[in-house]
């Protein structure tokens, strides 16, 4: 397995943010957009503790390379 080709999952009970470090080409769009939950400093580097679901969700659709995603609660 390609240890550079991981999957993580975020969730904050309403939605969950999946990050594929495979995809990611490290643009920091969603570092710059919402710094208070993309922090490449902190471990772990997301934290959707900090920002409402609707302002991440829209962070994560700019990503550029699908590396990031929502997953919604039904
Ligand atoms: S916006 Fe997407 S591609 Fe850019 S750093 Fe964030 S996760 Fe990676």
């Amino acid at each position: 397995m390609d240890k550079k080709n991981i999957t993580k999952h975020y969730s904050n009970g309403e939605i969950t943010v999946v990050w594929q470090s495979g995809k990611c080409i490290h643009s920091a769009n969603c570092v710059k957009n919402l710094p208070q939950v993309f922090n490449t400093k902190e471990s772990p580097w997301v934290n959707v503790a900090n920002a409402s679901s609707e302002e991440i969700i829209a962070t994560v659709n700019k990503c550029p390379s699908g590396a990031l995603s929502i997953i919604k609660k039904e």
